[in-house]
């Protein structure tokens, strides 16, 4: 056992997985742009009180999961590690003064999140997150425009079948009287409850409504629901939403039960699921709005929608499902020779065809010529350029490894020679058939 390991519920990820890693943070960064999303950064950490305040004191991921930062003596401000990007990117939109800018502000982030979770096959402690958010947009048309968003970066992303949740939370206007119904219908099924959701009750009802408990399933099932309860702008509200998903086609189930587990969702919420999966599966990725969020960090009210997509478990499905990422690239040539003492040579010729836009590797150990040309057949690179007795003329050899062949070139058209003779091996000869690679 090492002495040394990444901390419980943290992965290291291993050249063998950040190629599936970078694709889908390319994908993410892609969308996002032709959406008409900028990026933005916020830091790993903040004030404590803009996630206490902007998620809800009395929330799991407040209340169990905020890992936060031990405070120095010297220091008044306590801190914690994000644990959702929303909260962060409001205090910036409050902080820069972005209710000046043309509305609505759109923007996007791709990163590390945090939370104190019990570690468990997709449940981390560290997780990934790419977020988009609409700040400065009422809706109903931008909510299907972002629930289509993430329903395209999946697809693109090789996941088919991933089934869109959907409901509508309401308001301050018409969720305090929906609340106090449900704690009433809730409090004459006391008994029934079991014992973490009778605490819920008495400071979060709306969580007893997505328990994963089965004893709470036939409860659930004849709880009255928000959807029945919602004032005239919420139900119009939600109605347009599933008009604009319906015309854009985007197929979506209603669940009364999906409440969020953060205070300051407003009206449209949804998850993404793997189609059949959503009984014992966590989400894939959620969002929804959250009109009073922007007041509540104090900047003027401004109503907004977002959502979080989870790359680790999405990973997870890919892998499930069969999904194998591309092979990474190979180098294209490999620099070799018979000579130990010609690597600076090796080198120079290799940093040459870099500088040209080639990838390429130098064989800087003393192995035999033999052991170096297996090496960059082993690489899986189409070239070895083999720096032998030619040098003194100004020439290498160019060997075509998988062709077989082999000839003498001057180094001044070596870079020409090769980036020219791989991407025909690539695309295929001019006006002929298909490539081979
Ligand atoms: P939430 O804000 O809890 O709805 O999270 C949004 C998405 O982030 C989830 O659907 C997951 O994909 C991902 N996520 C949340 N918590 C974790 C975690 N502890 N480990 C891995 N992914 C997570």
């Amino acid at each position: 056992m090492p002495a040394y390991r990444a901390p419980r519920g943290t992965r290291d990820l291993l050249p063998a997985e950040t190629p599936a890693w970078t694709r889908l943070e390319r994908l993410g960064a892609d969308l996002a742009s032709r959406y008409g999303y900028r990026r933005i950064e916020t830091p790993l950490f903040e004030q404590s009180e803009v996630f206490e305040r902007g998620i809800g004191a009395v929330t799991d991921v407040v209340e169990k999961e905020l890992f936060r930062i031990a405070p120095r003596t010297d220091e008044a401000e306590s801190w914690a590690l994000r644990p959702e990007p929303t909260a962060g990117i409001v205090r910036a939109y409050v902080q820069h003064g972005m209710q000046t800018w043309p509305q609505p502000v759109k923007l996007s982030q791709l990163g590390p999140m945090f939370r104190y979770d019990p570690p468990q096959a997709g449940r981390y402690r560290q997780f990934w997150q790419f977020d988009v958010e609409a700040i400065g947009d009422p809706g109903p048309a931008v909510d299907a425009e972002i629930i289509e968003l993430g329903t395209r970066y999946y697809r693109d992303a090789g996941l088919e079948g991933v089934e869109v949740l959907l409901n509508s939370i309401g308001d301050p206007t018409c969720r305090p009287a929906y609340v106090a119904e449900l704690t009433a219908y809730f409090d004459a099924h006391r008994e029934a409850l079991p014992e973490l959701e009778r605490t819920r009750l008495e400071r979060n009802p709306l969580r007893l409504l997505d328990s994963k408990d089965p004893a709470m399933a036939a409860l659930n099932a004849m709880a009255p629901r928000i959807t029945d309860r919602l004032c005239e702008p919420c139900a119009e509200h939600f109605a347009a939403v599933r008009a604009h998903l319906q015309a854009l086609a985007i197929p979506y189930r209603l669940e009364p039960g999906l409440v969020r587990g953060l205070d300051y969702y407003t009206r449209t919420a949804f998850e993404f699921y793997v189609a059949g999966r959503e009984g014992q599966q966590q989400a894939l990725g959620g969002g929804g709005r959250y009109d009073g969020l922007v007041e509540l960090l104090g900047g003027r009210p401004t109503p907004a929608i977002g959502f979080g997509i989870g790359l680790d478990r999405l990973v997870l499905a890919l892998a499930e499902t069969g999904v194998t990422e591309p092979a990474e690239s190979a180098p294209i040539a490999v620099v070799v020779g018979a000579d130990p003492d010609a690597t600076s040579h090796r080198l120079r010729i290799a940093t040459d065809l870099r500088a040209a836009g080639l990838g390429a590797r130098a064989e800087l150990g003393r192995r035999k010529l033999g052991k170096q040309l297996e090496a960059a057949a082993r690489d899986g690179a189409h070239f070895a350029v083999i720096v032998g007795d030619e040098l003194a003329d100004g020439d290498v050899g160019l060997r075509d490894l998988p062709a077989g062949t082999q000839k003498v070139i001057p180094i001044a058209d070596l870079a020409r020679e090769v980036g020219r003779a791989h991407a025909a091996h690539r695309h295929g000869p001019p006006g002929g058939g298909a490539g081979s690679a």
